[in-house]
């Protein structure tokens, strides 16, 4: 084998997806495999959204589109910021692209340079780490805990501020501890983001539509850090779309005209049948995403009572997104048949070859106490999951 650049080492690979690979692998030998790693949507993309990509391919929408995306789904998204989220961007501040990973990864690029912090609350998603790691960023952790309902405070986020601070990253609804922030929680970190220059927020709303709570509200919606906030999002986990792979941005003009550079040397516009297929989704009455929500808010409860029955588990009620984040360290120093559990990756290889249930585990998301569990699937696999994780670690009490 050759020798790869030494970038390579810098970072790690996404670990919500290599369970994911572990999983198939296993279930293609025959083992039957109950996944719920990979954080997707278990319903199909609704019939409409996928007629409008039929429809686009006969009418010839088939070639390379504007870097930035197509002038009518940068208008539609445009129309969607104000309609649901409050916030003016011009069609011109939208960027189109290949999954919200990719919006992430062109902003954290287009805005973090070698040397600068970036504060990530954790529990945090697996991607802002290595992709703020490959800019050459110094990733600073802003802990929290199962207490606190995994949300970082503004005075917890004041306490991590330095003069080299660039950046803050984080969700909401959050992957994986699936909590929402409130308006008046928003508000306060907003302050503080406003408090200092050249400091910038990215907020991910990539699961707005999966939220309990009812009501969505978006950091850039406060006008003292509206030109301080690049606001992620896209149609993969409201619209049950994650293979069509469109993400979207709002941001300052300045920023979303670098990420466009960015972008245009990379991979171009994002695929034309999808962008085509994305206006249909974005221009819905987003009535319907609910009834998706309303499933998975009835999967949370249904996850909230299973859990609560495995003796050690201590759970919390996340109000967003599909995931369950239980802290799981009860079962750390316990030791079976040559397993050996000490951490959050041991517990999910034991439940992997024991239980035969993949999960994904906390440290990856930056919190080794938790395991992080993906609810977006039926509920006779969750029924089933629990019942076999349970069985496993009962011979560990
Ligand atoms: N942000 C978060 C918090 C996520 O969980 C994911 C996973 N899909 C993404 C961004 C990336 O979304 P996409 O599939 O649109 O790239
Ligand atoms: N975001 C999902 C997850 O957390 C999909 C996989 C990924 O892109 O990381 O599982």
């Amino acid at each position: 084998m050759g020798k790869l650049a030494s970038r390579m080492s810098s970072f790690n690979e996404s670990q919500t997806l290599a369970m994911a690979r572990k999983s198939r692998e296993l279930q293609a030998q025959g083992i039957d495999i109950i996944s719920l790693s990979i954080g997707e949507p278990d319903f199909d993309t609704p019939n409409f959204i996928k007629e409008s990509a039929k429809k686009a391919i006969d009418e010839g929408y088939t070639k390379y589109t504007p870097v930035a995306g197509v002038a009518a789904l940068r208008k539609a998204v445009s129309e969607k910021f104000k309609r649901d989220n409050n916030i003016n961007y011009t069609p011109e501040q939208i960027v189109i692209s290949t999954g919200a990973k990719q919006s992430i990864a062109n902003a954290v690029l287009a805005l973090v340079d070698v040397g600068d912090e970036v504060i990530i609350p954790t529990p945090t998603w697996v991607s802002y780490v290595e992709i703020v790691k490959l800019a050459g960023g110094i990733p600073v952790y802003l802990n929290t805990n199962i207490e606190q309902d995994f949300k970082f405070t503004a005075d917890q986020l004041q306490k991590k501020l330095t003069p080299k601070t660039k950046l803050l990253i984080f969700s909401s609804p959050c992957n994986p501890s699936g909590s929402v922030f409130t308006a008046d929680e928003l508000q306060a970190i907003a302050n503080v983001i406003a408090s200092q220059e050249e400091l910038y927020v990215m907020s991910d709303e990539i699961y707005e539509h999966i939220n309990f709570t009812g009501q969505h509200t978006s950091m850039a919606s406060f006008a003292n850090v509206y030109d301080r906030t690049i606001t992620i999002n896209g149609v993969s986990k409201g619209f049950a779309m994650t293979g069509w792979r469109i993400g979207f941005m709002g941001a300052p003009l300045w920023i979303a005209q670098a990420c466009e550079k960015m972008q245009g040397q990379f991979t171009s516009g994002a695929c034309s049948i999808a962008q085509m297929a994305a206006i249909t989704a974005v221009l819905a009455n987003p009535d319907v995403t609910k009834e998706m929500c309303k499933a998975f808010e009835r999967r949370r409860d249904l996850m909230i009572k299973l859990l609560s029955e495995i003796p050690g588990f201590i759970i919390n009620k996340p109000q967003g997104a599909f995931y369950i984040f239980p802290n799981v360290t009860a079962y750390y120093g316990k030791k079976i048949d040559g397993f050996e559990i000490n951490n959050s990756s041991d517990l999910c290889m034991f439940l992997l070859h024991r239980a035969h249930v993949a999960l994904v585990s906390g440290d990856a998301f930056g919190d080794d106490r938790c395991v992080r569990f993906s609810y977006a699937t039926s509920d006779d696999k969750l029924i089933e999951s629990v019942k076999r994780i349970k069985e496993a670690l009962t011979i560990l009490n």
